[in-house]
């Protein structure tokens, strides 16, 4: 092995690479010794956050105020095939170009990727709030990869026997930068189902910057969907590092492997290396989003990339977010954004990859606390109730929900109450009504059930009413009343 170093970076930070370690694994069996070597130094920078199964990235960081001018600032460092980022600055924005291609792509890439985002999203930066991009060219030596630590780019040579450097694709520039901005909303987990769709966002937003970039914009159909085009050198039989319009076709190759990517869920593959496949099954998202980027037509970026990229920033995607859940909150803002011809459209490039997504956003389970104050006694009360997936719900007595068309509606099993109202993210509310003149009003929180306030007693002779609109006795009734009911 080399005096090879681990780059410096903040320990929570994961690195996330843009080629996978199967690519990697397979020039160490099969290359020459100083191949061997090389493929072995690039997987050692990563193999400590791999061994780290769950990822868990930045504690949250407090957004700056947002700008509404565009602030590009980049900076690209040299690290003259050291290990040290940043290494020595040699490109600040606004300067001429270096002669140093490597440098000067890192530059111009970062450049695309910021222009991508901010005239299609108005996103100012990596954080929305006009971060630096800073950058760190020939890392290492011959090092085959690039990747984003949580705080910046960094780009190795290539071996020259395999790989030219990794600025030569404006797509993996974009790639990279992605991840940062992943991290800022969404900071899905960087392992199993989570981390796929991580990468598979990179790859689209990657995509998409190289279409944005041409001198010439392409349309969906005019694009070549390839991730990675220009790494290989002329000895390696393959296209790209992958393929969004035919995953597991980039390439094929006595010393590469073979690309293991699926395009549909029947072929999903299980595994623990790449931190459970996350540069393998991102083939089934991706070709979803190919195949509503080209189903629309025209700019990907102004449609499909759209709702890819609201649904990144939507607060309802959580960090351990599956496909299903991706795909389902792609449908309810295709809705939103454009419509019900776009909505279907979504729908079915989601169904051709093996993923049914429903019209609805996601349905309500887990553990609540529901608030309940009838309007009649002016008393309120809070229980604990937790949603099954059954359709019943349990704790603030038992009984049925259903949801349609954005109404939560709850049924008690004892009581002649009916709750209807709407939810949104992780709040609910509504009316609740006994068909008798005492109605209410009611909200739910997501929650587990710590943290509930008991309800407050006092002094009534009115009718008081339990959470299933049963009258109960004041005092030690209403106690009891919520005793019954947790
Ligand atoms: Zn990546």
């Amino acid at each position: 092995m080399t005096d090879h170093s681990m780059p410096s970076m903040p320990s929570m930070h994961s690195i996330h690479c843009i080629l996978p370690p199967h690519m990697l694994e397979h020039i160490a069996r099969t290359g020459d010794d100083t191949q061997r070597e090389r493929a072995l130094q690039a997987l050692a920078t990563d193999n400590t956050q791999r061994s780290r199964r769950i990822t868990r990235s930045f504690t949250t960081v407090a957004p700056a105020m947002p700008v509404t001018t565009p602030h590009k600032q980049r900076h690209v460092h040299d690290l003259n095939h050291g290990t040290n980022l940043p290494g020595t600055l040699v490109r600040s924005e606004g300067q001429a170009a270096t002669g140093d291609a490597e440098v000067d792509e890192a530059y111009d890439g970062a450049g695309a990727t910021f222009d991508m985002f901010w005239a299609a999203y108005s996103r100012n930066s990596i954080d929305n709030a006009g971060m630096p991009l800073i950058s760190s060219a020939h890392y290492s030596t011959q090092y085959n990869n690039a990747f984003w630590n949580g705080a910046q780019m960094t780009y190795g040579d290539g071996d020259g026997v395999y790989f030219n450097r990794f600025t030569a694709s404006v797509d993996v520039i974009g790639h990279e930068m992605t991840h940062g901005i992943t991290a800022y909303q969404a900071n899905l987990e960087y392992h199993d189902q989570p981390g796929a769709l991580n990468e598979s966002i990179s790859d689209v937003f990657g995509s998409l910057v190289k279409q944005f970039s041409r001198s010439t914009k392409q349309t969906a159909a005019q694009a070549d969907w390839l991730i990675g085009q220009g790494l290989f050198t002329s000895k390696v039989n393959g296209v790209a590092l992958r393929s969004m319009k035919a995953p597991g076709t980039a390439y094929d190759d006595q010393h590469l492997g073979k690309d293991p990517q699926p395009a549909h869920m029947n072929n999903f593959v299980h595994t623990t290396s790449d931190n459970g496949g996350v540069h393998i099954n991102s083939g089934i998202p991706n070709h979803a989003f190919y195949l509503l980027a080209t189903a629309l037509g025209g700019y990907a970026w102004e449609k499909a990339g759209r709702i890819w990229y609201v649904t990144l920033c939507d607060p309802r995607l959580a960090p351990t977010a599956r496909f299903q859940d991706f795909a389902n909150l792609t449908v309810a803002n295709a809705a939103t954004l454009f419509g019900p011809a776009v909505q279907q459209a979504t729908i079915d490039a989601w169904a051709a990859v093996g993923i049914s997504s429903s019209l609805q956003p996601p349905k309500i389970s887990g553990q609540w606390a529901l608030h309940y104050d009838w309007g009649v006694t002016g008393r309120f009360n809070q229980v604990p109730i937790t949603f099954n997936a059954d359709g019943t719900f349990t704790g603030g007595g038992n009984g049925q929900w259903q949801q349609k068309d954005g109404t939560l509606m709850l049924h008690w099993n004892t009581g002649p109450a009916i709750y209807s109202g709407s939810l949104d993210g992780d709040i609910g509310s509504g009316a609740m009504t006994t068909f008798a003149g005492s109605d209410g009003s009611w909200y739910l929180y997501r929650q587990g059930n710590v943290g509930l306030v008991p309800p407050t007693l006092e002094e009534e002779t009115t009718q008081h009413l339990d959470a299933m609109g049963n009258p109960v006795t004041v005092g030690a009734g209403a106690a009891g009343a919520a005793g019954a009911a947790g």
